[in-house]
């Protein structure tokens, strides 16, 4: 029974839903004002391997993932680039994508941007606006005053800090306080982006994008909310605090935070110029080798990042793909032979996953069941190659062990060629989304590939692929 620690009530609570039931999940996605880095990577493989994992168990998942494209950041950083906004936000996009991709991630069901969902943020404001959740302050913005919510602090339990009323603050409205967060900025000058809205031209805030973009999707109900532990307070306090105020029925059963990643001793974050970008440790390493190193802490504390770590989750890795070398990793017939020995790794696994996906567990299962394959394979190859289709299965699960392992051993994939990592990444994600009959998804893929120039040949179990031309 999975069970998923809920940073709204500090425990961890049992995670059991009818398998006919569409999984809404929701994860704050990148401003896109610079190229993503490895801080990025962790919460997003974090979340990939969760939907995986659901997936994996028979849920129906139902991902959605923003992108912010427009932000004080994304405005100042195009200026300096001397780029209009809109070419900025595409190009940061298209790289967002081909990091993404390189670090196979599932796609979203959905990937909506702010600038596609102004009229769904103007109604959320204007629907706060009538229920008397927000006012217009002296400067034309309009904000969310937080002492008119009783719960202001709930999620984060900062209630202390900040739900008290700032009287050195008060203007004529009687209402506003320091702490009240934007809804909508006023455009003053007319010369960055902006949109009209009934309270004259301007562009929305940060934390109403998220709630106008659930609102729109999942009209009541999140069932898990994540994102990074930094985006906890303000931002999914402030989120929460204008979709309850919205609709009191509003409901997020779980908040899932991933922790952060420690770099040099400080928090990995661009405002601090403390930053790896994704781009730049694929060029030395496979995607699945840092994806190993980051799955081998647990979600939830903060990851001390050291280069040199990912030379020790190479050689396991390695190692993992020499006990599958020569193995047949297909054995699609059912077979009860040794039944109690598969179960014994596979209840491992399971069991460590269902513990609020304790993958540094899950991961030494992989090592183990992989030192077994290594130690019978010359005296039973039968077993060996059951047992290693076993080991890939439980590996796909955490988005790994997806390589050939002679490709993989002959450092193939260590080549940073761009192009080719991901087309392969694109074609195993079709293979994954039609195992899970998700065939809107693999129609997604199979588009993408097309416009790279490449045509998909679908075989029974699996799908191979050739240049046009
Ligand atoms: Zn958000």
């Amino acid at each position: 029974m999975l069970k998923i620690f809920n940073t709204l009530t500090k425990k961890k609570e049992i995670f059991e839903y009818s398998f006919t039931k569409r999984i809404n999940i929701y994860v704050c996605g990148v401003t896109v004002y610079d190229l993503c880095h490895i801080g990025h990577a962790r919460t997003f493989i974090i979340f990939d391997v969760i939907i995986r994992y659901l997936q994996n168990l028979g849920y129906n998942t139902y991902y959605i993932r923003n992108i912010t494209d427009i932000d004080d950041k994304i405005i100042n950083r195009a200026k300096k680039k001397k780029e209009s906004v809109s070419f900025f936000v595409k190009r940061m996009i298209k790289l967002m994508h081909e990091d993404f991709l390189c670090l196979n991630l599932l796609f979203p069901n959905q990937e909506p941007r702010v600038t596609e969902c102004i009229s769904d943020i103007i109604f959320l404001i204007d629907s706060l606006l009538k229920k008397n959740y927000a006012y217009i302050a002296c400067n034309n913005d309009i904000l969310f005053p937080i002492s008119q919510y009783k719960n202001y602090g709930s999620l984060s339990r900062r209630i202390n800090n900040c739900c008290f009323h700032d009287n050195k603050n008060n203007n004529n409205l009687n209402f506003e306080s320091s702490k009240d967060f934007v809804l909508w900025k006023h455009s003053s000058n007319h010369v960055d982006p902006f949109w009209f809205s009934p309270w004259g031209p301007g562009r929305p805030g940060w934390h109403i994008e998220c709630s106008a973009i659930i609102n729109k999707f999942f009209k009541h109900e999140v069932n898990i909310h994540g994102g990074g532990i930094d985006l906890l307070f303000p931002h999914h306090e402030n989120e929460f605090a204008q979709l309850k105020s919205f609709k009191d029925y509003f409901s997020v059963q779980f908040w899932m935070h991933a922790g952060m990643v420690i770099l040099n001793n400080y928090k990995m974050s661009k405002s601090l110029s403390n930053t790896i970008t994704i781009r730049s440790l694929l060029k030395k390493y496979d995607s699945e080798v840092i994806r190993l190193y980051f799955l081998s802490t647990h979600y939830r504390h903060p990851l001390y990042f050291l280069e040199k770590n990912l030379c020790l989750f190479k050689n396991i890795l390695e190692k993992i793909y020499i006990s599958l070398l020569n193995c047949i990793t297909d054995m699609y017939i059912q077979t009860d032979y040794e039944i109690k020995l598969r179960n014994m790794f596979k209840d491992k696994f399971y069991h460590a996953m269902n513990d609020d996906f304790n993958t540094p567990q899950a991961c030494l299962v992989l090592q183990k069941l992989s030192q077994y394959i290594t130690k019978i394979k010359n005296s039973n190859i039968y077993l060996a190659n059951i047992l290693a289709t076993d080991l890939v299965k439980l590996g796909n699960v955490l988005g790994l062990l997806y390589h050939n392992p002679k490709d993989f051993l002959s450092n193939r994939y260590y080549i940073p060629d761009g192009q080719i990592n991901i087309i392969d990444n694109l074609v195993k994600m079709r293979n994954f989304y039609r195992l899970n009959k998700q065939w809107n998804l693999a129609d997604i893929v199979r588009k993408k590939l097309f416009t790279l120039g490449v045509i998909i040949e679908d075989n029974l179990n699996h799908s191979t692929y050739r240049f046009i031309n």
